[in-house]
């Protein structure tokens, strides 16, 4: 039948018949009820057998309060006096028991009919099941309180006007405001306005074009808010609507205060124990050091006692002669002080100083500060430096700290060796963009088992030996942005490779 044939054939019937038949067809749940707390089922609309499974007939007669939900069985029983009211209606969602066990969710408006004296006769209830609403509801309210309470910074931003609209405790704690003072926040203020020029717009473009946008920005926040935050992702919601235009963007950030501090705290920890670790290879190295400025003092006492001579004896004929000897003198006590300013920068505390040099550079200075060390092991350098300065920008200290150390390393892997050639082979090359520096001993070579410690903090073969330079060589390589790692093959030696950023 159509809609009209419908309205007809209703429009027929007596008023009663009308009745009847809008109370069967009706998808809610019509029902009598007695005014007693039972609240036993006088009548019922077929609906029921729909909504609860039971017939008709099983209904009626059966006490109504039974098939509560107990707790909601306890609530109303506490909120009859303060249930909705409305125009003499109550209106209450609770949860009701179906044939087969399981709950549904029911909105009841009901009404109650009064004898002349105001005596209750029954109750008329029209039900209807908001199982499906009300569990969206719960989920969305749930999904709320999961925003609200998360550690995460979480705002809504217009998409026009970029004011946040929303912002969870987090946000505010970051911010160093209150909820209950709120202040109208715009995107803008929350990034220096370069960042917020490039940065945040690309990202909110992005998001708007691909749904979401990873990365990290960081935030500038109120003056004085002593404090480091973050943006990590954008969401861009989409309305409804045919032209499913961005309505809103969710900003997803991070307070990252506590990480960064613990950051920095490992970064001055680390330079610590990198200083440390320079003292201590200093103290190891001052008899060849104090060896090595004695050479140039030694030339430099001959020097002048020829001259002396000389001059005693009358054998200088003119000021050129002197001249000469006072340039070798010079050159002698440059090399003299060359040593010293090598050892105090090398011993000097610093803050962590990027700056561009000269691996090859490097390698060659180092090679000399340690030269007489290398003599009393009977070892000798050997240098296989690509062509270039093999530029990089770093710390130099730190860098040649390193080299130092793997130079060490290798000069003392002769210390038990019979072999007779014993070089320590220093090269560098450019590949891509890294410098590759290797350090290279043909002593006894390390066995499998040592190679797999070698970096470990306190790891040591020697008796006076720390065991802490290669594991602070590795992390300072690392913090540069590099690799340092070892590969021997426990016979013919050890080669010590370094990996880091070339200069640009
Ligand atoms: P230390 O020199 O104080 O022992 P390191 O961390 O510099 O501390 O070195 C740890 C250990 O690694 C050394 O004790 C040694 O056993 C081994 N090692 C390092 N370099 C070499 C090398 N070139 N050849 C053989 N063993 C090496």
């Amino acid at each position: 039948m159509s809609i009209e044939q419908d309205l007809k054939a209703i429009s027929d019937m007596d008023e009663g018949e009308r009745s009847r038949f809008l109370v069967e067809q009706s998808t809610d749940m019509i029902s009598r009820h007695t005014p007693t707390t039972e609240w036993t089922f006088l009548d019922v609309s077929p609906a029921v057998e729909r909504m609860l499974g039971y017939t008709v007939d099983e209904m009626i007669g059966t006490a109504g309060y039974d098939l509560f939900h107990p707790e909601d069985a306890d609530n109303l029983i506490k909120r009859s006096d303060s249930v909705r009211y409305r125009k003499g209606m109550y209106t209450n969602v609770y949860r009701y028991k179906h044939k087969n066990g399981h709950y549904i969710w029911l909105e009841t408006t009901s009404r109650t009919l009064r004898d002349t004296e105001g005596k209750p006769i029954e109750v008329v209830c029209v039900s209807r099941d908001v199982t499906e609403q009300t569990l969206a509801q719960q989920a969305t309210r749930r999904l709320a309180r999961v925003v609200e309470a998360s550690s995460d910074m979480i705002m809504f931003c217009n998409h026009k006007t970029m004011q946040l609209t929303y912002m969870n405790e987090a946000t505010y704690i970051t911010l160093g405001t209150e909820k209950e003072n709120p202040v109208v926040f715009y995107l803008e203020q929350m990034f220096e306005p370069k960042t917020f020029a490039s940065l945040v717009q690309d990202a909110l473009n992005h998001a708007a074009s691909h749904g979401t946008w990873y990365g990290s920005i960081q935030m500038q926040l109120p003056s004085g808010r002593d404090r480091t935050a973050e943006i990590r992702e954008v969401i861009a919601h989409r309305n409804l609507n045919d032209d499913m235009q961005v309505e809103y963007y969710s900003i997803i950030g991070r307070d990252i205060t506590l990480r960064r501090k613990a950051e920095d705290e490992m970064k001055r920890n680390q330079l610590e124990m990198a200083h440390i670790a320079r003292l201590l290879s200093v103290g190891e190295m001052a008899s060849g050091l104090a060896h090595e400025i004695n050479q140039p003092l030694a030339a430099i006492l001959n020097y002048c006692r020829g001259s002396m001579r000389r001059i005693e004896e009358g054998r200088i004929s003119s000021v050129d002669e002197i001249g000469k000897s006072m340039e070798l003198i010079t050159r002698q006590a440059k090399r003299a002080a060359e040593i010293v300013k090598r050892m105090r920068s090398f011993v000097k505390k610093t803050e962590y100083q990027r700056m561009e040099f000269s691996l090859n550079e490097s390698c060659r200075e180092i090679a000399e500060f340690l030269k007489q060390e290398a003599l009393d092991h009977n070892t000798s350098f050997e240098f296989e430096l690509e062509g270039g300065e093999q530029l990089i920008v770093a710390d130099k200290i730190q860098i040649e700290q390193v080299l130092v150390n793997l130079i060490r390393n290798a000069i003392e892997a002769y210390n038990d060796c019979e072999k007779n050639h014993r070089p320590v082979i220093i090269s560098t090359r450019k590949a891509k963009d890294y410098v590759y520096i290797s350090v290279a001993d043909h002593a006894d070579g390390i066995s499998a088992e040592v190679l797999a410690k070698l970096f470990e903090p306190f790891f040591t073969s020697k008796s006076t030996g720390l065991g802490m330079g290669l594991s602070i060589s590795r992390t300072i390589i690392e913090a540069h942005g590099g690799q340092l790692w070892a590969e021997s093959d426990d016979q013919t030696g050890t080669q010590f490779h370094i990996k880091i950023p070339a200069k640009g």
